[in-house]
């Protein structure tokens, strides 16, 4: 150790940075992690998943009382909107699960370094005016919003996807730029409240990315659920004035341009990642097209003793793919040999239903060989139909010959929990034959899989 300060400094405390530093500590390496908000646990804690799911959730019982779900099983209720006491709950999460990171690095010897970092070199950053020198450094510094050329977000009128989630006020009409994931969560949160929402999407199906019998499902039950879908559409250009946006909306194929107007517009259009301020080129790094930093499978960058993680490299941006490579970095830093299966990363949209999947999407999959696709509709799973859920379908893709599964796509009330058996069984290589032949307990939305696994082979029971 002699003239180094840390064996190991992380820079960011997100999901990929907290974790990195607690397993690094727990392998008995001497650890510091570099973060300059006010609370530890990046854009996950503070203004990322564990927000948006406290408004998710809490919206999502407001809507169940408003919308006649409740009154169909015999609760008859009147709901009245708290707004601040939602957003007080919503803040209550972020500080308990902020502290409890805190406590954390407590309790594992973890330094919680306070400020920017920026580089010094390959293996010294600088941190509040003082130097630190590390023998390995781990940048894991995250992403924010990708701006809207020539759209200004004030928070007021216009915002990102933090201001979306702190509104003192439900908008009379909102529209969202972009139908992926923040869009359609955020964008749900205050069509339940009570908005009227229009989602504007560049493509022509939401969510890109996902398995296009989902994506297209989706867009059904969301315009059922009272959203306006403006498909194959780009925005063009916001023009606020006080209270009131009009935005230029053009069809992505050209063609005469229309107006809409809203009083909040929510740019959720995509993330880049955090590298501005780092100095990375003191370190001798460099940022690829995208302004990602590249690993290797390992996650060591091109410089020897860097390594980086998360949202900050390539991949999904998403809080799990950062924890697991968090862990998987402190192990290959102790000279361990961390696991990381990219092929194996579910995503999950917290929307009612919840949209799930993991692994090819059909489309991927048939480009690779032939395939053999199980479906079963969650209107025939009796626990979904028993409690009114009848929306969504499991769809399993697996090997024409092998029968080895390759992606599981699920629309479904729990549907991201239900995902987690995908997630295992894929990881074990498991085929549709041995989902089906699994016990599933009664009744649970997870027979919807293992129905989905009969039908790979055109043997579902109940449909
Ligand atoms: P981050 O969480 O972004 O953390 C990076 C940290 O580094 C930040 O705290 C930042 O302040 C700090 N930092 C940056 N530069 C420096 C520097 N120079 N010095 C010191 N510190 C620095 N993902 C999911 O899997 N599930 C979800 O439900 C989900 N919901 C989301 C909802 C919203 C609204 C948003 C915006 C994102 C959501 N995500 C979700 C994505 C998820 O938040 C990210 O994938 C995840 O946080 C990435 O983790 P990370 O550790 O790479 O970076
Ligand atoms: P996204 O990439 O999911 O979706 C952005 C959408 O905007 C795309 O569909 C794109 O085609 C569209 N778009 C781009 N420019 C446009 C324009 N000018 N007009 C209309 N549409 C346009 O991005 P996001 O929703 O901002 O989310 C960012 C990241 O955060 C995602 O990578 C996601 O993984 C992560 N996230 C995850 C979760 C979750 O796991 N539940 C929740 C929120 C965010």
């Amino acid at each position: 150790m002699a003239d180094y300060d840390y064996d190991v400094l992380i820079i960011g405390s997100g999901p990929g940075g907290y974790v990195a530093a607690i397993r690094a500590a727990q392998l008995g390496l001497k650890t510091a992690c570099v973060e300059g908000r006010e609370t530890l646990g990046g854009t996950c804690l503070n203004v990322g998943c564990i927000p948006s799911k406290a408004m998710l959730h809490a919206s999502e019982y407001f809507d169940a009382a408003a919308n006649g779900a409740m009154a169909k099983m015999g609760v008859i209720v009147t709901p009245k909107l708290d707004l601040p006491a939602m957003h007080a709950q919503r803040l209550d999460a972020v500080k308990q699960l902020t502290g409890g990171i805190e406590f954390l690095f407590k309790k594992n010897k973890v330094d919680w370094l306070k400020g920017y970092a920026a580089f010094e070199s390959a293996d010294t950053v600088s941190v509040a005016g003082k130097s630190y020198r590390a023998k390995n450094i781990v940048v894991a510094t995250g992403s924010n919003v990708t701006p809207l050329p020539g759209v200004t977000i004030d928070q007021n009128v216009v915002v990102d996807s933090t201001g979306a989630l702190e509104l003192a006020k439900v908008p009379k009409k909102m529209v969202v730029i972009g139908g992926g994931v923040i869009g359609l969560e955020l964008g749900s949160v205050w069509r339940r409240l009570g908005a009227e929402v229009t989602v504007v999407e560049f493509l022509d199906s939401l969510l890109p990315g996902m398995d296009m019998d989902v994506r297209k499902e989706a867009a059904k039950i969301f315009k059922k659920q009272g959203m306006t879908l403006k498909l194959g559409t780009k925005v063009t250009g916001v023009a606020v004035k006080g209270a009131k946006a009009t935005l230029t909306l053009e069809p992505a194929a050209g063609g005469a341009s229309e107006t809409l107007e809203a009083d909040c517009v929510l740019v959720s259009i995509g993330r880049r990642p955090n590298t501005d301020g780092l100095a990375l080129d003191k370190a001798g790094l460099a940022v690829n097209a995208r302004g990602q930093i590249e690993v290797d499978h390992d996650l060591k960058t091109a410089v020897p003793g860097v390594w980086a993680i998360g949202d900050v490299v390539p991949g999904p941006m998403l809080a799990h793919k950062a924890e697991d490579e968090g862990i998987a970095v402190a192990e290959n830093i102790a000279g361990q040999t961390g696991i990381i299966n990219h092929a194996v990363i579910p995503g999950v949209v917290y929307t009612w239903p919840e949209i799930a999947g993991v692994g090819l999407t059909e489309d991927q999959a048939k480009e690779r060989g032939e395939i053999k696709v199980g479906k079963f509709p969650m209107m025939a799973n009796s626990r979904a139909k028993t409690n009114h859920e009848p929306d969504g379908f499991v769809k399993i893709i697996s090997d024409a010959k092998t029968d080895r599964v390759l992606g599981v796509w699920a629309i479904a009330s729990v549907a991201g929990t239900m995902i987690a058996e995908a997630c295992v069984a894929m990881e074990f290589g498991a085929t549709s034959e041995d989902i089906a032949y699994t016990c599933h307990a009664h009744p649970t939305h997870s027979e919807a899989i293992k129905e989905a696994a009969m039908a790979v082979t055109g043997k579902p029971i109940h449909i």
